[in-house]
């Protein structure tokens, strides 16, 4: 049975797999046998979970990449492929978020936001396509959040970006099936991460959420562990175009 979770002999590239949701996911992929490209802007992040999947046994680099550049993508992907000479496995995970008023959000924040949540994961997908063609255990695992389902008054840019996240996933799904790749989408509820740290340093937005989760906390970045390993792994090989929450009942509350 434990043979449909491994993930020995492939490859996962996780976009922002430096820090928070992204970490907890690369190193659950390293656990289950994946060798690992981390991308991230900060070098210094990148280097340490490189460390952290080497002590795994796993083999890790870590490219400097602001994947709102689609020429750093590419070069990105170019470095794994003469590291690595394939990629089985997408994880596009960096995010951003930023809002306030909608009728006062500038044009800035909306590029920024949907640049980094939504075009770069449309361009990451479109650069991997050869590389998880040619795999036979094509995979992309695309990260929503909450508001990828529900309205966002406060962070109306983060959740355009989110809710298109969800239509990238099932439209790719559909029209790579052919090609043997699986697109997945998870939804994290509340993870405590540093994009969260204001949240939960605030005591009324904390208990508001604490309240509206079922489980009654946030989760742990390594939660999301276990859901990304089932979608990159054998074990999902008909699963595609699936939404998935990883929320403690958030999303059926
Ligand atoms: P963090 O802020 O902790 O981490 C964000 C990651 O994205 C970092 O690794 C950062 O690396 C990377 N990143 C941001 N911008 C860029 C860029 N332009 N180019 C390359 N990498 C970039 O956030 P989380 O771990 O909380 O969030 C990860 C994902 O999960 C996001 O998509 C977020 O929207 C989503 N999510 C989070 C939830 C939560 O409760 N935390 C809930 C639902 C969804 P660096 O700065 O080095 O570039």
């Amino acid at each position: 049975m434990s043979s449909l979770f491994d993930l020995s002999g492939r490859v996962a590239l996780v976009t922002g797999g430096n820090g928070g949701i992204g970490r907890g996911i690369a190193l659950g992929l390293a656990g289950a046998g994946a060798d690992l490209v981390i991308l991230g802007r900060d070098e210094a992040k990148n280097a340490a979970v490189v460390e952290e999947a080497r002590a795994l046994g796993r083999r890790a680099i870590g490219v400097a990449c602001d994947v709102r550049e689609r020429g750093q993508i590419e070069a990105a992907f170019a470095i794994a492929e003469s590291e690595f000479g394939r990629l089985d496995i997408l994880v596009n995970n960096a995010g951003i978020a930023a809002g306030g008023r909608p009728e006062e959000i500038p044009a800035e924040t909306w590029d920024a936001v949907l640049g980094t949540n939504l075009t770069a994961m449309f361009h990451a997908c479109q650069v991997a396509y050869p590389f998880l063609a040619a795999s036979e255990h094509g995979k992309v695992i695309n990260i929503g959040s909450e508001y990828s389902l529900f309205g966002a008054a406060g962070v109306l840019p983060y959740s355009a970006s989110k809710g298109g996240v969800v239509q990238l996933t099932k439209s790719l799904a559909v029209a790579w099936a052919r090609d043997g790749i699986q697109v997945n989408c998870i939804v994290p509820g509340w993870i405590r991460t540093e994009m969260t740290a204001g949240v939960q340093a605030n005591e009324r937005s904390y208990t508001r959420i604490i309240e509206r989760t079922p489980a009654r906390r946030f989760g742990e970045p390594e939660e999301l562990a276990g859901a990304a390993v089932f979608l990159a792994s054998e074990a999902s090989d008909f699963v595609t175009g699936v939404v998935l929450p990883v929320d403690g009942g958030y999303a059926a509350g």
